[in-house]
């Protein structure tokens, strides 16, 4: 198939822009990008996809998400307000994630799916927990990406807040789909090796993640709230990073999420060990844990995206946040013009290079064929300079009209083609009724 008709951003060094670009895809993956006039001539045969001169962008990958969050939407859990950022992970996440069911895990995902193909984003690195439904929940989430015809990393968090039992089941299934995904082949399919949070994991349960991840990533919150830093000083005479790298657990394949609250040594060692890091705008700010030194990281060299932590779906409105925060952050209304783009826009594609075996988020021959078309009529020149600007500043998700994974039409003039949303919301909605009822 070819998308093509309109302006072309490919987020590749070698040729980033082209006014009236197309992409030809086959068999999944990208084959050739060019002129409309010359790809379409090459390829007469193949369907046409007509951006009629709407921006044509790779699918964006979201680089931190949990699926699960799905049912959190519009509950506020039961019991009182939280003072603290532990205090609602105890009065809430912490007895959602109990409540769920393996239905629950697929049918969370599959919402956050439709969900996805509708703000344009087509990966996802997903950290998921479901401490009652541990065994076969990675699969299950596998099943509802794939089903959504999306590409995902899984992982699942382990973590000794539940007992030893949940804590072993964990560390199994992130072995069993680690497993599953090389034996597999799928593209569209990774793995990582979850953890909860240094302050809720003991060293023994670390030794034997350590042990059973080897070879994998570690995808791993990190100094989210003050209080993981903290206890990781007073518990172990250590910094949450040091732990990390005293049990193996760093390196260029695992994700250190949020990192909120790390000091220069740490910031160092992420950037010697190569960790990559995602930063999540809005939940920061919503779970009010305080400011993420993303741009100082970003300048000593670590690798740091964007990620929604399950807050939303939607990366634009992510970027806007991201690019507001840092201003308002630092004072400084100069911060993070090129920076915070730059973690969407290309270091989550780094990321997703460190996972998936076939490259991501960027319009090249060789890589998955994810692309999607945004409404957007530029008021203003629009040129590979300033497209970023456009981007904060002019559509949003809703602007999407079309998203192509692998080479196939998910969705087009915002219609869904392959998932029946009305009949996965009213499933989901029973479904959230008995997880509230069991919360
Ligand atoms: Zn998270």
């Amino acid at each position: 198939m070819i998308v093509g008709g309109g302006p072309l951003v490919t987020r590749d060094d070698g040729c980033p822009f082209l006014p009236d670009g197309a992409v030809a895809i086959e068999a999944g993956r990208i084959v050739a990008v060019g002129p409309t006039e010359e790809i379409r001539r090459r390829w007469g045969e193949a369907d046409f996809l007509d951006a009629r001169g709407g921006l044509i962008h790779p699918g964006l990958i979201n680089g931190h998400m949990h699926f699960y969050s799905t049912f959190a939407r519009g509950f506020g859990g039961k019991g009182g307000s939280a003072a603290t950022f532990t205090e609602l992970l105890e009065r809430l996440w912490w007895r959602l994630d109990k409540a769920l069911t393996l239905e629950d895990c697929y049918y969370s995902a599959l919402y956050a799916v439709v969900e996805a193909v509708k703000c344009g984003c087509t990966t996802l690195m997903d950290h998921h927990a479901s401490p009652r439904a541990v065994r076969g929940s990675l699969f299950e989430v596998a099943r509802a990406v794939l089903d959504g015809g999306l590409a995902a990393s899984l992982c699942y968090e382990v973590s000794d807040r539940d007992g030893p039992d949940v804590a072993a089941e964990g560390i199994a299934e992130n072995r069993a789909f680690i497993d599953h995904v090389a034996a597999s082949g799928e593209p569209r399919l990774a793995a990582a090796f979850g953890l909860h949070a240094s302050m809720t994991l003991s060293d023994a349960t670390l030794e034997r993640c350590a042990a059973a991840g080897e070879g994998a990533g570690f995808h791993v919150h990190v100094a989210e709230g003050p209080e993981d830093e903290r206890l990781c000083r007073e518990r172990h005479g250590l910094s949450v990073v040091g732990r990390l790298q005293r049990f193996g657990l760093l390196g260029p394949r695992s994700l250190a999420i949020h990192c909120v609250h790390v000091d220069d040594d740490e910031k160092e060692l992420l950037a010697e060990t190569e960790t990559a890091v995602v930063h999540n705008p809005e939940s920061n700010m919503g779970n009010a844990v305080g400011f993420a030194p993303v741009l100082d990281l970003m300048k000593r060299g670590v690798l740091v995206g964007l990620g929604t932590d399950g807050y939303v779906s939607d990366l634009f409105r992510s970027l806007a946040l991201a690019n507001a925060l840092q201003k308002q952050g630092l004072a400084d209304p100069d911060a993070g013009w090129t920076e915070v783009p730059t973690m969407l826009f290309r270091n989550n594609a780094r990321i997703a290079d460190r996972h998936f075996s076939l490259p991501r988020g960027r319009l090249v021959p060789g890589f998955a064929g994810d692309v999607i078309v945004i409404d957007y009529r530029p008021p203003t020149e629009l040129s590979e300079k300033n497209v970023n600007g456009h981007l904060l500043f002019g559509p949003g998700a809703v602007n999407v009209v079309a998203t192509v994974a692998s080479g196939e039409v998910l969705m087009k003039d915002r219609c869904l083609t392959r998932l029946d949303e009305p009949a996965i919301a009213a499933r989901c909605r029973e479904l959230a009724r008995a997880v509230h009822g069991r919360f």
